[in-house]
């Protein structure tokens, strides 16, 4: 069985998913790409968390054909796609309907960044898409969903803003591996709870994080220098 490792990897990060609390039911996907190969493993669609198995992950290629697999992937494999396309950093990607980050995304505000929780994983606010138009729908919806974050992520790097969400829908996150896309996506919505908490105590629209904080903080833990955490090196 091909990409067997990787199998491993994505279903696992599936699974965490749901043991996180950001799925319900199979509201969720995550991928996992081997660049040297150009393959993509994903989630098949429908199939329940209890009995999901590595051997049920499909692996497609970036043109969206099924390589193996006997399930047809996630529906949302487009969408995918075209973000490996367009990140080539990027190794993982999750999707789920996590209900704080999904009220952003219906009222089609970005996440903005009220504080240092938000600063220590998102270098800023968190871009929404632009609705998609019919045509869009009509020529190829998850495709064009992809192609909407790429546009909303237009002269960010996507490692430093390593989410977004799609408007009238929910989040995407990302990262290096697929656990790292989980942990972002995990994160999104604790994010996204938090302002709307902050919100409502704020009784209206709150104060930004002061931009020399938000790099501050960002900094420690992903900068050049970072010094969050402990020494590796010893
Ligand atoms: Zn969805």
């Amino acid at each position: 069985m091909l990409l067997m490792h990787l199998r491993e990897a994505v279903c696992e990060a599936n699974l965490e998913l749901n043991r996180r609390g950001v799925v319900l039911y199979t509201w969720g996907n995550v991928s996992g790409i081997d660049r040297e190969r150009g393959l993509v493993v994903i989630k098949p669609s429908g199939v329940g968390y209890e009995t999901m198995r590595p051997e049920h992950m499909v692996v497609v290629d970036l043109d969206n054909t099924i390589i193996e697999g006997d399930y047809r992937p996630s529906s949302d494999t487009r969408t995918h796609t075209v973000l490996y396309r367009a990140f080539p950093a990027v190794g993982g990607i999750a999707h789920t309907h996590s209900a704080h980050a999904v009220a952003w995304a219906q009222a089609r505000r970005p996440l903005p960044c009220l504080g240092t929780t938000h600063a220590d994983h998102c270098a800023g606010e968190v871009p929404c898409t632009e609705p998609l138009s019919r045509e869009q729908v009509r020529r190829d919806y998850e495709a064009e969903t992809g192609h909407a974050i790429v546009h909303a992520l237009e002269g960010l790097d996507p490692l430093a803003v390593p989410m977004a969400l799609v408007a009238g829908h929910g989040p995407f996150a990302w990262g290096k591996t697929p656990a790292d896309a989980v942990r972002h996506a995990v994160i999104l919505e604790e994010m996204a709870r938090i302002a709307t908490l902050t919100a409502v105590v704020s009784g209206g629209a709150p104060p930004p994080l002061e931009d020399h904080v938000l790099s501050y903080h960002y900094e420690r833990k992903h900068g050049k220098n970072a010094w969050y955490g402990q020494d590796k090196s010893k």
